[in-house]
């Protein structure tokens, strides 16, 4: 099930704009860069925190958010 509007973001450390994130990729190590300050993230990175709390809100509005029938 895709939703169009799933798309994960977070927030940038040094700007605060939202980096489109690919949850998939970033679990296998890839690292993104925000567009607006060329701040780099990823999972190992000292910033993992703040990946991990954005995963999890990810998480939950996944779980709340759509009426899966399981
Ligand atoms: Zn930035």
């Amino acid at each position: 099930m895709t939703n169009a509007r799933g798309t994960p973001t977070i927030p940038c450390p040094e700007c605060g704009t939202g980096i489109t994130i690919d949850v998939q990729a970033m679990l296998l190590g890839q690292s993104f860069e925000c567009p607006q300050c060329r701040v780099t993230i990823a999972l190992a990175d000292q910033s993992g925190h703040e990946v991990e709390a954005a995963m999890e809100r990810f998480e939950a509005l996944r779980q709340s958010g759509s009426g899966d029938p399981s």
